[in-house]
């Protein structure tokens, strides 16, 4: 993938001290490449498995769904991402949405949530369909842009990202290998947390841990909230969903909606739907929904 390489001295130019976010792997900054405004990812210390990881998933991908990549830097022991600039992540989105609205409904209009989830599951085919498992789907890990019209309407464009746990399937022995810290216990397949079970059934449903963790990020859509409450231990979570307990989902959610996120987080891993069904159904509300405010 060295084609992506591009000369950090010549060409990249921190802006000042923007910190976009921070997660564990390193840092993202707001940067200038040649002229354009880009997003940087360094990683702490000095190769880390993650930034090639990363970097080698991205380049073979090309989604409007997915964050693209634009190119790698390494630059005095510094490893870097760089990637399209976007306006944040959904779950700073939908937190700052929470905070300014009166009522305690979730964060979007149900038709923009069925799109948000749509646009998410259309990314998520194009992965799957390429033989690689996300592992870590959550709000924290999607991306978006706001677009407006020019009626002044505003739509958010959402985007998959943070690829450094991800996975391809012909990499599979390692599906067996996972520990309990892949991936982010509130949106973790009952699968992964029960020791035992770990290498037959992740090893042959690994992409139905994204179903499943996407179950857990339509919820957060739908709710602004996290799957279990803030003040669930880890440990609490995991004895929750061992026990087959799910969050509820809100009354104002059409039964469609409900029975689809209920079969994404379903204990059989191979009883969940793949995500072209899921997002056909989406398709099909998400059409509904737009019928029923024209009329
Ligand atoms: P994690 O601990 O979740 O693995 P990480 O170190 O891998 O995090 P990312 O999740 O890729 O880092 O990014 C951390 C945060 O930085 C994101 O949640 C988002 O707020 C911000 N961010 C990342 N990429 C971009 C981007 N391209 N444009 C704007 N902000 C971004």
């Amino acid at each position: 993938f060295s084609i992506w390489e591009v000369d950090h001295a010549k060409s990249v130019e921190r802006l000042g001290s923007t910190q976009l976010g921070r997660g564990a792997f390193g840092e993202v900054r707001k940067t200038r490449w040649f002229r354009f405004e880009v997003a940087e990812k360094i990683f702490y210390g000095s190769n880390h498995p993650s930034f090639k990881n990363e970097v080698e998933i991205l380049a073979g991908l090309a989604h409007p769904n997915i964050v693209p990549l634009l190119g790698y830097a390494i630059d005095n022991n510094r490893y870097s991402i760089i990637m399209e600039l976007m306006d944040g992540d959904l779950f700073h989105l939908m937190q700052d949405r929470m905070h300014h609205k009166k009522s305690h409904d979730g964060p979007f209009t149900i038709f923009e949530a069925v799109d948000i989830m749509l646009q998410i599951g259309e990314g998520m085919v194009y992965l799957h369909n390429n033989k690689i498992v996300h592992r870590d789907v959550k709000s924290q890990n999607i991306l978006f842009k706001k677009k407006k019209y020019i009626d002044g309407s505003e739509h958010i464009c959402a985007k998959l990202a943070d690829f450094g746990l991800s996975k391809t399937k012909e990499n599979s022995s390692t599906f067996s290998n996972q520990t309990p810290n892949t991936g982010t216990t509130r949106w973790m397949a009952p699968e992964l947390m029960s020791r035992g079970q770990v290498g037959s059934k992740v090893k042959s449903f690994p992409f139905q841990l994204d179903v499943y963790s996407f179950g857990m990020l339509c919820y957060e859509i739908l709710t602004g909230a996290v799957p279990f409450s803030n003040t669930c231990s880890h440990i609490e979570v995991k004895r929750k969903v061992l026990d087959g307990v799910r969050p509820s989902l809100p009354e104002q959610c059409p039964d469609e909606l409900k029975v689809l996120i209920q079969g994404c987080w379903h204990a059989e891993a191979s009883l969940r739907p793949l995500f072209s069904d899921i997002c056909k159904s989406l398709r099909r509300l998400r059409c509904s929904l737009m019928t029923c405010s024209l009329m």
